[in-house]
């Protein structure tokens, strides 16, 4: 008998932790979002090559298990072949931009195109689609043909929480000819 009350006791110990559990999820945000890059349509696709002179199209799925922030875009060169983690941001992304500053001095004929922006997301998103195009200039301000090959697309997704998440895509960007 005393083995049994033992056994309901901790039973309902048991439901009360998971039960505490699963309130405390419902107020936190303690997940990154995501970036979901199979939907119908999806683009960039890793290998993908664009010109310059045309657009980028880019339509990608992000969510959150509770609310989104905001993402944004960067395209820069990836020349050097470098690589990042494609799921967390961290030291990786340091490396890189010292690679990518290492990379102006070299004094290449053409200039590698480069691109940032933020986008804002409407409050109260769980899921959005981005669905938008990036212009691809022929030439920079200083009149000369941007550099055509390899490029990194990269999109970082930041939750209400404060949690972000990037993607890498590799593609190719070329004048043409
Ligand atoms: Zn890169």
């Amino acid at each position: 008998m005393k083995k049994l009350l033992t056994i309901i006791a901790s039973a309902l110990i048991m439901s009360a932790i998971t039960s505490c559990d699963k309130d405390d999820d419902k107020d936190i945000d303690t997940e990154k979002p995501q970036i979901n890059a199979s939907i119908d349509g999806a683009s960039p696709a890793n290998a993908a090559t664009f010109y310059f002179g045309e657009e980028i199209p880019v339509k990608l799925l992000l969510t959150d298990n509770a609310e989104l922030g905001s993402f944004s875009v960067n395209i820069h060169n990836n020349f050097d072949h470098h690589s990042h983690s494609t799921e967390e941001e961290g030291e990786e992304h340091h490396d890189h931009e010292e690679g990518e500053e290492h990379h102006h001095h070299e004094g290449e004929d053409g200039d590698a195109f480069q691109f940032t922006q933020d986008y804002t997301i409407p409050a109260g998103s769980k899921e959005y689609t981005v669905d938008t195009q990036i212009s691809l200039p022929v030439k920079s301000d200083d009149g000369d043909e941007y550099e055509g090959g390899d490029y990194h697309f990269m999109i970082t997704v930041t939750d209400k929480a404060g949690f972000s998440t990037f993607k890498a895509f590799e593609i190719k960007i070329l004048q043409k000819e």
